[in-house]
């Protein structure tokens, strides 16, 4: 049993910082080719640069622009993806947003604006590449959710939707696609320290890391972690799962 990757093809959404930087290089150190994505041009310029200083014999990656809220973009991306390297073999669908606030404050364009990414566009970009991914047979779907699509959060009820539809999506898919040998698993984060958590009140992140049994916050190499064992062959019998990576907050 291995976790190198070479010769293998990935793809990271959201890919420029944070968790999605993180997963891209853990698999590029593993042998992978990942192709890398951000909403702007240059945005994933760290992340390959992370790359190309690994040790000889990693992966090398490529970064393309894709907003995955946009249909016309995922398409043009899978278009790139799979003329240039004629497969995908593990799609991560990392990229994410929030758009926090209080139920009763909260507005219809703020649900909408994070179901588009978060939700509808991990839709399009799975239907954008599930049929390439079955006919190569033994790929692996990953998409990032969130420990708060299976508890809610007060504040997030726009992202906890998200997120809980996350994990119906990728049950389907994972009964839809299984006779294929495609994978499609959640991982999902509890708090990580990363841009998206940054903005949160010192009493907030107090109360949380008194409810992490670890006794400390994630870290986006923790969650990278957990997405490499469900590329590897250590994941190859694991499908429709949710694996929660979240230092025992929500057991
Ligand atoms: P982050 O640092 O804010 O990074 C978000 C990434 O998503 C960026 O690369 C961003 O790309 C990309 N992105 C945003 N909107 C996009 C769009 N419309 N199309 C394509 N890419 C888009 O977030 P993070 O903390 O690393 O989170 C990554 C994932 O983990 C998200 O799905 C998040 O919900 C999930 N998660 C995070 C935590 C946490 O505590 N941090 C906990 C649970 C789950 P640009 O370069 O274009 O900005």
């Amino acid at each position: 049993m291995t976790t190198q990757l070479t010769g293998r093809t990935a793809l990271v959404t959201g890919a420029s910082r944070g968790i999605g930087r993180a997963v891209a290089v853990a698999l590029a150190r593993a042998g992978a080719f990942v192709f890398c994505t951000s909403t702007k041009e240059g945005g994933c310029a760290e992340t390959l640069a992370a790359i190309a200083a690994l040790p000889a014999g990693s992966g090398k990656a490529q970064a393309l622009v894709c907003d995955v809220a946009s249909a016309d973009s995922v398409d043009a991306l899978a278009k790139v993806v799979l003329e240039t390297a004629g497969k995908l073999d593990f799609l991560v669908n990392n990229a994410g947003i929030t758009r926090d606030g209080l139920f009763l404050r909260m507005k219809a364009d703020d649900f909408d604006a994070v179901l588009a990414t978060n939700l509808r566009g991990t839709f399009l970009v799975c239907k954008a590449f599930a049929r390439a991914m079955a006919k190569a047979q033994g790929g692996r779907i990953v998409n990032i959710g969130s420990v708060v699509g299976l508890s809610g959060n007060a504040g997030q009820a726009n992202y906890a939707a998200s997120k809980a539809g996350l994990i119906g999506l990728s049950k389907s898919l994972a009964q839809e696609f299984g006779g294929r040998g495609l994978t499609v698993n959640v991982v999902a984060p509890g708090f990580v320290a990363t841009d998206m958590t940054a903005g949160l009140t010192p009493e907030i992140k107090d109360g949380m890391l008194k409810s992490i049994p670890l006794g400390r916050f994630g870290s986006p190499d923790d969650i990278a972690g957990s997405v490499l064992f469900l590329c590897s062959d250590a994941g190859a019998y694991i499908t429709g799962q949710t694996l929660v990576v979240d230092g025992g907050m929500t057991m």
